[in-house]
């Protein structure tokens, strides 16, 4: 009976490709975009003194990017699910072998919350949670102050755009603990790095970067003219 309901939602909805607007009966991404998004095989670094590591299911590419803008702008929380199971898939941990990982999704200003009415990060990473077993800890950081799209600025202007945004809030939760930190997109990095400056103050045993996709920056533009809006 559930089936043939969603049988006739969809016969009366039909659901199109969040990419390319085709019809897909009941998939997010039809078949032709779905084999665009090129999967990242490896973690890789950032480049620097931190050489953090990030983990991701895929490299960002224009349909990676319409998902995010679809989850972020429209929406789609349709997509967490399946993009939460990917980034869990990419950590390439079983549930029962997590160790004393948690993770932590990069806040969201309380003003962007209010205005989007989710916290998309934070749902993703309850998606990662659920599929790993990995225990999530959503208040350990605090975004104290709203902050620039950090891929509109120039390199020089990254690092003071989020230097100090965000605060420790409760270092117990993660003292000694391998910390997963969960993000849509890592562009330029500054981000997440200004996050692990401050959950550094709790002595982790390790922070990893787990996001959807990773954006290379060309310089002072990035490789696409509006993914500056998903970050
Ligand atoms: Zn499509």
């Amino acid at each position: 009976m559930r089936g043939f309901c969603r049988f006739l939602i969809d016969c009366i909805f039909p659901r199109t490709c969040v990419s390319c607007g085709s019809f897909t009966g009941d998939r997010l991404v039809c078949g032709l975009c779905r084999g665009q998004m090129v999967r990242a095989d490896a973690a890789s670094r950032l480049s620097g003194p931190s050489s953090l590591k990030v983990i991701s299911p895929f490299l960002a590419g224009d349909v990676l990017l319409d998902l995010v803008r679809f989850l972020k702008f429209e929406g789609g929380t349709a997509v967490v699910g399946w993009l939460g199971r990917e980034m869990a898939a990419a950590l390439e941990l079983r549930p029962g072998k997590t160790g004393d990982a948690v993770i932590v999704p990069v806040p969201l200003h309380w003003t962007r919350l209010a205005r989007r009415g989710y916290d998309q990060a934070g749902l993703r990473a309850a998606e990662g949670s659920r599929w790993t077993g990995i225990p999530l800890r959503r208040r350990v950081l605090g975004r104290m102050r709203r902050t620039m799209a950090q891929s509109s600025l120039d390199r020089g202007s990254r690092c003071s755009n989020v230097d100090g945004a965000f605060r420790l809030r409760s270092a117990g939760r993660i003292m000694g603990r391998d910390v997963v930190l969960v993000d849509d997109l890592v562009t330029t990095g500054e981000t997440v790095l200004a996050c692990c400056r401050a959950l550094s103050e709790a002595r982790p045993a390790s922070v990893t970067v787990l996001c959807a996709g990773r954006v290379r920056p060309c310089k002072n533009k990035v490789e696409r003219s509006d993914c500056h809006m998903l970050e």
